[in-house]
């Protein structure tokens, strides 16, 4: 296949390139229709994106001139089985609820079709899932008649009304005696050619549209396998089969909860412990008590409920992550202290409780502590 380059100009970290064919199918632009468009290569560039007109963005920049090219027929196969999954998708809501279908994107990893009903469940979702899949394995065929808009239009019972937009001659897809649909994306030949269908998750989007995202054909073979992977791992982690994991995973939940609750009552108790000891070796400025704790551990929550502020100035904390608690100074003036010698402060609280989140140590906070008394 070959084709003219006839400008290439740099854009960000690629460049936009224009193309005349002269022999060979033409790249399909991202997007048209939903779809993912071509990849593949012009002499020694990569096509990394062909936009909407048609032109190229390649990974280097390229002469004018005249290149071979390729398109990756594989991608477009995996496209082909992916857009005729949406086919089969939407025609099956239409048929059995008269649900239109209002969006459609390819994505790399998976589509989405989105439907204006809030009605789709897990029911549903699971009927539509065997659904796909059996007309799979119906292996129906899958032909492309091209008409002229004159014909098209006197078709009957075509899903959707065929757009304006549509130049020349329509192109109509016949998916068994199923479903009958103007589109000029990829299909496969046969509904076996797809292999396999999966629904990967929905939603709810905009208040009224349920979004269903869906894996086919190659993207479910690889989905299958990494799922597969990361609940082996799971199972030994667990030790467990995996009809057990479910029963595994919640068992350690209430584990974990039981433990913390264990652990915080641990750390109440060991803090009343320490605020004793803490208390007998406050310093002592004037008639000022101040009890400087030099951690941020998961204790000195418990520190207020042990050491009266009345009687006791608090100042704890580490790694740039403080917090002071006093009634002897006004702790919002400590703050705009600090901001006045020039550090960058974050952090808030009230007159008598501050956090500062800032990057010095705490005898510097002390200090400042010291002069505000
Ligand atoms: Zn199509």
């Amino acid at each position: 296949m070959k084709l003219k380059i006839t400008g290439c100009i740099k854009q960000k970290n690629r460049f936009l390139t224009n193309i005349e064919y002269i022999k060979g199918m033409e790249f399909y632009p991202e997007g048209k229709g939903g779809q993912l468009g071509d990849l593949g290569s012009v002499g020694e560039a990569q096509v990394l994106e062909v936009d909407r007109d048609g032109n190229l963005f390649l990974d280097r920049e390229m002469k004018v001139g005249e290149y071979s090219y390729k398109i990756s027929l594989d991608r477009r196969d995996e496209i082909g089985k992916n857009h005729t999954a949406q086919h089969l998708v939407s025609t099956y809501l239409k048929g059995k609820y008269d649900f239109d279908t209002v969006g459609f994107r390819m994505g790399e990893e998976y589509s989405t079709v989105d439907f204006p009903s809030l009605e789709i469940d897990e029911v549903k979702i699971r009927d539509l899932e065997v659904a796909i899949n059996k007309m799979i394995m119906e292996n129906l065929d899958v032909e492309v008649l091209s008409y002229t808009r004159e014909k098209a239009s006197q078709i009957e019972c075509l899903r959707k009304t065929i757009s304006d937009k549509i130049i020349g001659d329509i192109k109509v897809v016949k998916i068994g005696d199923f479903d009958l649909n103007a589109c000029g994306g990829f299909h496969v030949k046969q509904t076996k050619d797809i292999g396999l269908f999966k629904i990967i998750n929905y939603e709810k989007v905009k208040k009224t549209i349920t979004r269903i995202y869906y894996k086919a054909g190659n993207r479910c073979y690889e989905d299958y396998y990494e799922k597969h992977e990361i609940i082996k791992k799971a199972t030994t982690q667990l030790s467990s089969t995996v009809e057990e994991i479910n029963g595994k995973i919640d068992q350690l939940f209430e584990e974990n909860k039981s433990k913390t609750k264990e652990l915080s009552s641990l750390y109440h108790n060991y803090s009343e412990l320490l605020c004793e000891k803490l208390k007998e070796n406050a310093e002592i400025v004037g008639e000022n008590k101040i009890i400087i704790y030099k951690e941020n551990d998961a204790i000195t929550k418990f520190f207020p409920r042990f050491i009266e502020g009345e009687k006791y100035s608090l100042i704890y904390g580490e790694n740039g992550s403080f917090t002071v608690i006093s009634k002897a100074i006004n702790c919002g003036e400590l703050k705009e202290n600090l901001e006045k010698l020039g550090y960058i402060v974050k952090g808030g609280g009230n007159s008598t409780r501050i956090n500062l989140k800032i990057d010095i140590n705490i005898e510097k906070i002390v200090d400042i502590f010291l002069k505000l008394l």
